[in-house]
């Protein structure tokens, strides 16, 4: 995540370090690239490619001192960084990351353990008024029709909020959507070291190149209209070009097309603000309300980040307060999701976790850490030996995962296991999958 958008630390997975500057030492006291310098260290702060925020007005105080508090050691000195000699000057940050599906997953178990009721595969298909309150028909990819009443909707549809507001709900909206289609490749990892690199392009815009999986490299984002269904969003060849370009600009044996293991896309609902640039557009998020004092209220939402999605979701509370005049405070600030409360670093956690089952490889330890935190233990349960964790898919997959994941995450399809709640797709092989697949 962009690290000018991480200035509310509640939406933060890690702490931000700040950022420093620093020299490869082979270059220290040769000035002739600090132009080069200075224009990443802005790139970096704008790594999503928006305008600066506007709300963050803490956050340069903050980096200030941390960037006096560090010595200039250039990160990747020792390592084999990969890089070509012109970029072997350059800023270093501190980011956060984070896996955007287990996001999902984890608020929507905080929901249901709130009291929420998950519907997945479910899609709203009209929404009514009926005198103080709405009547909302589902339709279930089984077929089934659900039909609740509430006294207000909440769209969050994304890419489809005018869908909604117009096709299921019959309102007409003020405001619009741009939709900027942003695409990803993942290749083997080729460059040593754990450290991310932001790439600067001559285009003014930056790409990001993160370690990923532990022997995969991410490479994304490109930035471009899109006028289609959000639902058919492909990665395009002129991106994948576009993107290898870039790294081969930087990189002494940059990735070939045909190494690409995988690639994605996505849409950014972009709330319209009528900026020229796809890439200028603002990534602040808007809300629209259609209802009165006594008419149940459509609250929906434009635009929006990752970064800022509990702040977006207490604003959006507040937004509806009129209505539910007894609604509590916000309590979401500090309280981590489900799994979150490892009480300390996650390394620490870790090595605890390892402890507590000392004869399961230790690779795997560190696989459920990340992605199940203190959950981790629910999913093991009586396993204390590797014949005790069930079938072996392939890669770290084995039954027990499965398990858990069809019983506590709602797990269904081989996509949803593979793919979506975890990413041991990646490293099946293709009769591993299918092997999988039979299985269900
Ligand atoms: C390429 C790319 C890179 C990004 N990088 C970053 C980043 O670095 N940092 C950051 O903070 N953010 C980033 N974002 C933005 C971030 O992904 C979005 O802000 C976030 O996904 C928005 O979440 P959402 O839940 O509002 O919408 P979505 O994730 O789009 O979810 C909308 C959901 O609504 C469902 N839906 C639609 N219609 C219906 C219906 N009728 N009935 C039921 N369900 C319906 C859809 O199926 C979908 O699941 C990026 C986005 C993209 C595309």
């Amino acid at each position: 995540m962009a690290r000018g958008r991480a200035r509310d630390h509640r939406a933060s997975v890690l702490p931000l370090a700040g950022a420093r500057f620093a020299r490869h030492p082979d270059r220290r006291g040769d000035c002739r690239h600090r132009e080069g310098v200075l224009h990443l260290r802005s790139a970096g702060a704008e790594a999503e490619q928006g305008p600066r925020d506007r709300k963050g007005g803490a956050a340069p105080r903050r980096e200030t001192a941390q960037q006096q508090a560090m010595t200039g050691t250039a990160p990747v000195a020792g390592t084999d960084h990969g890089l070509v000699d012109i970029a072997i000057i350059g800023g270093e940050y501190s980011d956060c990351w984070v896996d955007d599906s287990r996001l999902v997953i984890l608020n929507l178990i905080d929901a249901a353990q709130n009291g929420a009721c998950i519907l997945p595969r479910t899609r709203a298909v009209r929404a009514r008024r009926d005198g103080g309150t709405w009547l909302l028909e589902m339709h279930g990819d089984d077929g089934t029709t659900q039909v609740v009443r509430s006294r207000a909707l909440v769209n969050a549809a994304g890419p489809w909020v005018q869908d909604v507001i117009q096709g299921v709900a019959g309102l007409n909206s003020a405001q619009s959507v741009r939709l900027v289609k942003g695409s990803h490749i993942v290749v083997p990892k080729f460059w040593s070291g754990p450290q991310a690199y932001l790439l600067q392009n001559s285009d003014r815009r930056v790409i990001f190149v993160n370690p990923y999986e532990d022997d995969l490299a991410l490479i994304g984002t490109t930035d471009i209209p899109y006028h289609s269904r959000a639902e058919d969003v492909a990665i395009g060849e002129d991106e994948t070009d576009y993107l290898l370009q870039v790294l081969r600009r930087y990189f002494r044996t940059p990735p070939q097309a045909g190494e690409i293991v995988h690639a994605f896309s996505g849409v950014r609902p972009l709330y319209d603000d009528n900026a020229d640039n796809p890439s200028a557009v603002t990534r602040d998020y808007v809300f629209e309300v259609h209802g009165a004092q006594d008419v149940p209220p459509l609250l929906s939402i434009f635009g929006g980040k990752i970064t800022t999605y509990r702040r977006l979701a207490e604003q959006a509370l507040q937004r509806l307060a009129p209505w539910f005049p007894k609604l509590s405070s916000a309590w979401t600030a500090d309280r981590p999701l489900p799994g979150g409360d490892i009480g300390g670093s996650f390394d620490e956690f870790a090595n605890r976790l390892a402890r507590d089952y000392p004869d399961l490889p230790r690779t795997l330890i560190h696989h459920y850490a990340r992605l199940y935190g203190t959950r981790a233990r629910q999913l093991l349960g009586p396993v204390r030996s590797a014949v005790d964790l069930g079938r072996h898919f392939g890669g770290e997959f084995y039954e027990c995962e499965a398990a858990y994941l069809r019983e506590n995450e709602w797990a269904r399809q081989p996509a949803d296991f593979l793919d979506r709640r975890t990413k041991h797709g990646l490293h099946l092989t293709p009769a591993q999958r299918v092997a999988f697949e039979s299985y269900l």
